[in-house]
């Protein structure tokens, strides 16, 4: 006879991963239980994705406003309210966490406000009680990763910028990926004095190098003071600021310092090791294709897992771990061709290989690419270009990857991304007629290669 438990599956984070894990495997019929120490919804609810876009909207009126004049529009700017926007931002959070609670609660899942450990492979204890579960669910997440200069605790991170009762005059920013390179837009954007500096030669590495260079002009046109090569050497406190001492000699006064240089896993003092869960030496736990770590009845998904640290990936994943676990269905979150957006300004899109990794992995590829000033500034003057890139191997035919910088591209790519999981070919493209006058129509009007 099995063991009886008072849980089928126990989830520990009710972020994107752990909440749409819960839910799902709920709705196969097991009788699940959720604890959370922190507000509902994770990182991407309250210190993500959600108040950076509402972030990202708020700043992009500056230009909005500018641009209105060449339109016949006469606007008044009075100034900017930031304790305003945070209030609004914290209501729709506030009101965010409470859907989360209630999808929770309407798929019949219990909740535990309060810090869950894991006491061996069937068991947690959350507010001194211990639970019994025939499977437990890892999903904490991951948070801000520190640096070792002398100094740093005067540097915020993502978590509290999301809530500074002021705006800083002068901000320095250290890092070169997404969350650097968004809140560089933001800020600049409500008028801040904008530093960016990335220790290489240039930043969002990872993404497609003409992207790369691309972005960095853009930022650069519209007045960030965007350093590379350069890195943070110390901190310290001076009257009225602080200063960033560079690794070059030189030194940055500032209002505040943000350094956003990468996430690591949140999987320190969670009992994982009484259970014997093995970790990676970043933290990061370590699971097979199926979410489920060394120990048979102990899964992880998100970013605590540190494969793809991103929202949707973490869904997929709890998704795929629910249908393996009560849906008899063994599944395999699919990590293949994940498309994202970086919300700095202009917006990045990038789904599929970059250039240099089509090279890499096949024998010829052709480049099409369009670097255009989009119809909108033509009239409004604004200095902005976008650029769209197609990567296609020669021999198939088909997409390999797609890559934009301009307004929306986000929403550009989406359908995209799609075309790329069905395999699209270059000539599908050839024969989709464009929507005009978008700019989306230009990846489908691309018609000789470059190289
Ligand atoms: P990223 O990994 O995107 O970027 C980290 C940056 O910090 C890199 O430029 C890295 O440089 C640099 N860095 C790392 N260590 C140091 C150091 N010791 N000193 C100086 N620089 C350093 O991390 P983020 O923190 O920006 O974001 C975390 C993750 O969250 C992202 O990777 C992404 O998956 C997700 N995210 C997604 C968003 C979206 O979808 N729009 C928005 C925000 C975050 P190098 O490249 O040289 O290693």
């Amino acid at each position: 006879m099995s063991p009886s438990y008072d849980y089928d599956l126990f989830t520990i984070g009710a972020g994107s991963g752990g909440v749409r894990g819960a839910r799902i495997a709920a709705s196969y019929g097991a009788k699940v239980g959720i604890a959370e120490e922190a507000r509902y919804g994770g990182t991407c609810v309250n210190v993500g994705c959600i108040p950076k876009k509402l972030f990202v909207y708020a700043s992009h009126f500056a230009e909005d406003f500018e641009d209105a004049r060449a339109y016949g529009w006469d606007i008044e700017r009075k100034g900017f309210v930031w304790s305003r926007l945070l209030a609004n931002k914290d209501r729709e959070i506030e009101r965010l966490n409470g859907v989360y609670r209630r999808i929770l609660a309407n798929a019949g899942v219990d909740m535990f406000d309060g810090r869950a450990t894991i006491v061996g492979p069937h068991a947690v204890e959350v507010n001194g009680r211990r639970i019994s579960a025939k499977y437990i669910l890892v999903a904490v997440g991951g948070q801000p990763r520190r640096p070792s200069w002398p100094g740093h605790e005067l540097a915020s991170t993502s978590n509290e910028a999301f809530h500074q009762a002021e705006l800083p005059r002068r901000v320095v920013i250290c890092g070169g990926g997404y969350i650097a390179t968004e809140f560089a837009g933001i800020y600049h954007g409500l008028g801040v004095e904008v530093t960016q500096l990335y220790r290489g030669e240039l930043f969002m590495r990872g993404f497609d190098d003409d992207v790369r260079r691309h972005l960095a002009e853009q930022m650069r046109t519209k007045g960030i003071d965007l350093r590379f090569e350069r890195n943070i050497t110390r901190l310290d406190r001076i009257d009225g600021g602080i200063r960033a001492s560079l690794d070059d000699d030189s030194s940055i006064d500032c209002d505040q310092v943000l350094m956003a240089i990468g996430r690591v896993p949140l999987s320190q003092d969670l009992g994982l090791d009484s259970a014997g869960v093995a970790l990676e030496d970043n933290g990061a736990i370590i699971v097979d294709a199926y979410g489920k770590t060394n120990v048979d009845s102990i899964y992880a998904v998100g970013d605590v897992t540190d494969r793809i640290q991103l929202t949707p990936v973490a869904l997929a994943e709890g998704m795929a771990v629910a249908a393996t676990l009560f849906d008899d269905r063994p599944t395999k979150a699919d990590h293949e061709h994940v498309a994202s957006a970086v919300f700095s300004q202009p917006n990045v899109g990038t789904v599929g290989l970059t250039e240099a990794e089509a090279r890499r992995r096949h024998e010829q590829v052709d480049i099409y690419r369009s670097d255009f000033r989009p119809l909108k500034h033509t009239v409004s003057g604004r200095d902005e270009r976008s650029l769209m890139k197609l990567v296609v191997d020669r021999e198939t035919d088909k997409l390999l990857g797609v890559h934009l910088v301009g307004a929306q591209a986000g929403e550009i790519l989406q359908g995209f991304a799609v075309a790329m999981k069905m395999g699209a070919t270059k000539r599908d493209l050839d024969r989709t007629i464009g929507i005009h006058p978008t700019a989306a129509e230009e990846l489908v009007t691309m018609r000789t290669p470059i190289k």
